[in-house]
């Protein structure tokens, strides 16, 4: 007998009634930050029903709530947690940037410095421009990307997340920034050419994350992406590697992992330290546009865009603490961390799969293969709100919608604690999944 979704749905409500109990400190807070932001919040993802919890402290991979609860960081704050909370060269960066007065209006020693590490550590980038956030930097990539080829269309796939204007989850967004979009099916090339056929002659970009993050760590097969790259030199459209959040997964991102070369890369999150951050950045002959002396080019002002908190800590944090050795071991790391959590699913029989790539892992409660936004969506979503609320009642920190990054700061302490919560939840709530597939 299949357990029915009212099976669920108790266990849901009990769950949720728990965490009401445990956290009356974090729904006051809650509550008065209603006051001023809309719904107490000015960040979509981290809100979470009935109310989310608010952190009062971090320290290397831990975090405590406003009630005094602990838990292992499996978040990373999606992925730009990196370094773990105040890492001491990050904040030894911060320091010295602080003792030298901030931000001066000019140009700085520190951004050149920056810019130098991200060329050596992405090749295909051989000129980046620094921006605030990773929607300024797609929104830059995409501009850029129009202004030079004078063709429109831009080719985004459903699932995907490019930012707070760049939103193709679900039904998408009314406020996404206004281009002429066409939607694309992650993984599937034959769909993809029928799709583009018509409109390649006003192809101006492909935007992709190499491994759709947001809809839950989907990878891209290399042949799906080595059609692209063909795609795009065939339409003479710009071909922009979104890896604001995959740049962490090897020493030079998913490109170097495949082997593929985008014209433009778009960065953002850990790359800046822990700092706001984004930068775009390619070919010469692109990033050309931007070049001041050149008359005819591109103006792309901002305030913050050297900063010099993020370039000092940007700078350190790229050059000696995730260096290429760093970046290897995180994700071998995570690769053996993602193979434990999968075979707990496995040994107790259960719908429940853990996706991605070294450092970054989705949650899925569902078996069967994952390969693209649609297949993501047919997971249970009354299990996955489940985990969220067992996990976090058993200290794990993670992103509701079942999402984890690790830090360089977790350890094997952390990794432990993790797969025994896991274990615990497919041992007590293993008649919920009887049906479930
Ligand atoms: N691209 C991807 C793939 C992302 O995951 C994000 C943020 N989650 C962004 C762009 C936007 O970056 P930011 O939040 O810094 O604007």
């Amino acid at each position: 007998m299949a357990a029915s979704n009212i099976d669920i749905d108790a266990a849901l409500a009990e769950a949720q009634e728990h965490y009401r109990a445990r956290n009356p400190k974090s729904l006051a807070q809650y509550e008065a930050a209603c006051a001023a932001l809309p719904g107490g919040n000015t960040r979509s993802a981290i809100y979470a029903e009935p109310f989310p919890l608010t952190m009062v402290k971090g320290e290397g991979a831990h975090l405590w709530d406003a009630d005094g609860h602990e838990y292992a960081d499996f978040l990373s704050e999606f992925t730009a947690g990196l370094y773990g909370h105040s890492h001491p060269a990050i904040r030894k960066a911060i320091d010295e940037a602080l003792d030298g007065g901030i931000n001066f209006g000019a140009h700085g020693m520190a951004e050149a410095k920056f810019a130098a590490a991200i060329r050596d550590r992405f090749p295909s980038i051989e000129l980046v421009r620094f921006t605030n956030s990773g929607t300024e930097a797609n929104l830059m990539a995409v501009s850029a990307a129009i202004g030079i080829t004078g063709k429109q269309k831009i080719l985004v796939f459903h699932g995907g997340y490019h930012g707070g204007v760049f939103y193709f989850r679900g039904k998408g967004s009314p406020i996404n920034a206004p281009f002429d979009y066409l939607m694309g099916t992650y993984n599937d090339i034959e769909s993809l050419r029928a799709l583009v056929a018509p409109h390649k002659h006003d192809l101006a970009a492909i935007l992709i994350e190499p491994m759709l993050g947001g809809s839950g760590c989907i990878p891209a097969t290399r042949e799906f992406l080595a059609d692209l790259r063909a795609l795009a030199s065939e339409a003479g459209a710009i071909l922009i590697f979104d890896e604001v959040m995959t740049s962490r997964l090897a020493p030079g991102g998913l490109q170097e992992v495949h082997n593929i070369r985008p014209d433009m890369t778009t960065l953002g999150k850990y790359v800046g330290g822990g700092m706001s951050f984004g930068a775009f950045g390619g070919r010469t002959e692109l990033m050309e546009w931007f070049d001041p002396r050149n008359k005819q080019g591109f103006q792309h002002a901002g305030t913050f865009n050297n900063n010099v908190l993020t370039m000092n800590a940007g700078t350190v944090g790229l050059t000696e603490v995730y260096t290429p050795a760093a970046a290897k071991k995180l994700n071998n790391w995570g690769d053996g961390l993602r193979e434990r959590l999968n075979a707990v699913a496995r040994e107790k029989g259960l719908a429940m799969q853990f996706t991605g790539i070294g450092s970054m892992i989705g949650v899925h409660m569902r078996g069967g293969t994952i390969a693209n936004a649609a297949e993501a969506a047919k997971g249970h979503a009354g299990l996955l709100e489940l985990f969220y609320f067992d996990l976090t009642a058993r200290g794990i920190w993670l992103a509701k919608r079942g999402m984890m990054a690790l830090s360089i700061a977790l350890d094997d302490n952390d990794a432990d604690k993790l797969v025994g919560a896991v274990e615990e939840f497919a041992e007590t709530r293993a008649p919920l999944f009887e049906g479930v597939q």
